[in-house]
């Protein structure tokens, strides 16, 4: 599997776990920046969300499995973003990621906020939509009320 477009010198490559609705248009956004990407789902079909004009690599497996990471080159990766659908999924990679290959950049999804704090402390960047939207609809609010006081 050839992966990289660059050599290694100026290196950019971006491993995504989760190929749904987050890690689809996050792989197709760093691809079309020019990054070198490859997404690994365990569900084939999940790759169909890509749009044709993904220009990154795909790998089918389970990417709790050392073996698949193995397959992904991760020692080469500067980041890897996880976005299953499960909270200890993306935490079990992300520490695989973070503490054996010693990755620069990893970031998990997590949806239960409690966690998320926990994980930030072992050097891991954690993104909870449930506090990411709470704090877009406050600023809407925000917005709203002042516009109803210059009315
Ligand atoms: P979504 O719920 O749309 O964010 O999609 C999450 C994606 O993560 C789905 O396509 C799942 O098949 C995928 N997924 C879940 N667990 C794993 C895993 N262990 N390894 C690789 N992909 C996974």
């Amino acid at each position: 599997m050839e992966i990289f477009k660059n050599n290694k010198k100026d290196r950019d490559y971006t491993i995504i776990i989760g190929c749904g609705r987050l890690g689809t248009g996050l792989a197709d956004s760093l691809s079309d920046r020019g990054g070198n990407v490859l997404v690994i789902d365990n569900d084939k079909d999940a790759f169909r969300k890509l749009p044709p004009s993904y220009g990154g690599l795909t790998l089918i497996g389970d990417a709790t499995d050392i073996d698949v990471l193995h397959e992904a080159q991760i020692k080469n990766a500067n980041a890897v973003v996880c976005v299953t659908n499960n909270d200890n999924t993306n935490i079990m990679i992300a520490q695989i990621a973070k503490e054996l290959f010693k990755i620069e950049h990893v970031i998990a999804r997590l949806y239960d906020p409690e966690r998320e704090c926990v994980y930030r402390e072992f050097g891991i960047a954690t993104i909870c939509p449930a506090v990411l939207s709470a704090n877009e609809i406050r600023k809407l609010l925000g917005n709203a009320k002042k516009e109803d006081e210059v009315e």
